[in-house]
């Protein structure tokens, strides 16, 4: 069976105050489970903040984002080495918003993953359309070349180790989520195109959804056969609903 996760993204959010207030919550409401993680990815600046006060418990931590670049003149950039100074285990890529409004193309994402997996980092690869392109039928077509990207630069070896979160553009933030067939039909394409290069490769990638999950949708997605789990935004800013959605994630 794969490892399961659920993850949060904090975005732009938080400050030290309510970060130990949240943090505190989810230590106490975090309970371990075998064959699953939990995990927050906090602003950068809060890492060692979130190394300090959730070293030893049931919750691991990551950053939202990394630099392509290793180290250099490269003003405003964090490098994966740096954030894997802060015990982090996961290092997102790729968001949509990142891609968006920060020009992260294909490519780029694919640069930032190989310095993520070189800093010892777990990388959660964001792939996912917006709505115009799902309209257009283009989905299938707008994952796969965001996938291609990666393999074209690393080889589909090059996914071993990391996680992919399908994430729709239309449903994150909006409160619109995927239903469960829909998200599943992805997470099916994801891994019967990574299978048709390595099996074994495909087989063993936890592939998460993302996009408006909530402590009521979060079973029922969680319990489609191709979905390993959960990245959450909106969701894991407050306390008892991550707690909630985190108790939707089976294990065997
Ligand atoms: C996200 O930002 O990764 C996300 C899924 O956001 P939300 O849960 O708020 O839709």
């Amino acid at each position: 069976m794969r490892h399961k996760y659920v993850i949060g993204n904090w975005k732009l959010n938080g400050d030290l105050k309510t970060n130990e207030a949240l943090i505190s919550a989810l230590k106490a409401g975090v309970q371990a489970k075998t064959g699953a993680t939990c995990a927050v990815c906090v602003p950068t600046p809060y890492l060692a903040q979130a190394r300090q006060l959730l070293a030893g418990s049931t919750v691991s931590w990551g950053a939202q984002d990394a630099s392509r670049f290793d180290k250099g003149a490269y003003t405003g950039e964090v490098a994966a080495a740096m954030v894997a100074e802060f015990g982090a285990t996961f290092c997102l890529a790729g968001h949509s918003e990142r891609r968006a409004l920060f020009g992260d193309a294909d490519a780029v994402v694919a640069e930032k993953l190989g310095r993520i997996k070189a800093a010892g980092l777990t990388p959660v690869i964001c792939v996912g359309e917006t709505l115009d392109e799902r309209d257009a039928g283009q989905t299938e077509k707008v994952i796969a070349r965001q996938i291609e990207a990666i393999i074209a630069a690393h080889g589909v070896g090059g996914l071993t180790g990391g996680l992919i979160a399908y994430e729709p553009v239309w449903a994150i933030g909006t409160g619109k989520t995927a239903t469960p067939q829909q998200a599943q039909d992805v997470h099916a394409f994801i891994r019967r195109k990574i299978a048709g290069l390595d099996a074994q490769v495909a087989a063993s990638l936890p592939i998460l959804y993302g996009g408006s999950v909530k402590a009521s949708n979060a079973a029922e997605l969680f319990g489609m056969a191709d979905i390993d789990g959960g990245l959450v935004g909106g969701a894991s800013l407050a306390a008892q609903d991550f707690i909630g959605i985190w108790q939707g994630l089976k294990t065997a």
